[in-house]
């Protein structure tokens, strides 16, 4: 679902992402750990074209991201076909991002209806059943701020599922919220992978990405330091960095 082979970001003259290989199969759950600054959020942004790659090849589903390929050269998209490109990809922030002056339904409507022209009715049913497996039914007229963090970030998953997404982001979506609500959007995301919906996770909730992810990949100064199964990274780290990483947050 995706395949980034070499792929290489710069800000300017800061390179960021420096050859990130890996591959997410249909399905999966990839975590992403690594230190502040090492590229995590840089990575899942361009996965959702928010940033333009420089070098290198992404891939979704099969398809070159933000780039058109013809006789071995590649296009920039068009924004209109980009556009389409990320309808596809759901993605959760830290902060929930909600729009205030809306109520929760509202909020999961507003994509679907003004992006996908979803009859406002069929919305309005899709998102009532988005909102009750979010455990949130009777909310769905609550404003944000009426909510809690745990709450308005399962709002924000609702919202992005709304538009039937085959792969969702997920940067730190947890690491906003009090203790004691991270377990109801960790409980969340862990119906969703175990639905089969394909996710790339950057979190520090080791317990998380123990039980639920497919692969651990470590990231460290723009490049993929150590990528395995959970269980085996955790517990038997290979790299220096890995070891001293694992240390500061365990
Ligand atoms: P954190 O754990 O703190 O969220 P991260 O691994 O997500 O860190 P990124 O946000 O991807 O790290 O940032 C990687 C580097 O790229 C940082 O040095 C950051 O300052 C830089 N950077 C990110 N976005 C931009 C931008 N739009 N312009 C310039 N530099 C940027
Ligand atoms: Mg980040």
């Amino acid at each position: 679902m995706v395949r980034a082979e070499r792929v290489c970001k710069n800000f300017g003259a800061l390179r960021v992402l420096k050859g990130i290989t890996l591959e997410v199969r249909r399905g999966e759950v990839m975590c992403l750990i690594g230190p502040s600054g090492s590229g995590k959020s840089t990575f899942l942004r361009c996965i959702n074209h928010l940033e333009q790659v420089n070098a290198g090849r992404l891939y979704v589903d099969g398809d070159l991201v933000g780039y058109e390929e013809k006789k071995g050269k590649l296009y920039e998209l068009h924004p209109r076909v980009a556009a389409r490109q990320r309808r596809d990809i759901g993605m959760v922030f830290q902060h929930f991002n909600l729009f205030p002056h809306r109520t929760a339904i509202e909020n999961v409507i507003e994509a679907p209806t003004q992006v996908k022209k979803l009859p406002k009715a069929k919305a309005i049913t899709r998102a009532k059943e988005l909102l009750d497996r979010v455990g949130l039914a009777d909310k769905a007229d609550t404003y944000p701020a009426q909510l809690s963090g745990g709450q308005q970030q399962r709002v924000a998953i609702a919202r992005a599922l709304a538009m039937d997404p085959k792969l969702m982001l997920f940067d730190e979506p947890t690491s906003a919220l009090d203790p004691e609500l991270v377990g109801e959007v960790l409980g969340v995301m862990r119906e969703l992978a175990a639905d089969g919906m394909t996710m790339v996770v950057v979190t520090h909730e080791m317990g998380f990405a123990r039980e639920v992810a497919d692969q651990l990949v470590f990231m460290d100064g723009g490049v993929v330091v150590e990528a395995g199964v959970p269980r085996e990274i955790l517990s038997n780290p290979q790299h220096e960095r890995t070891q001293a990483f694992l240390s500061r947050i365990l």
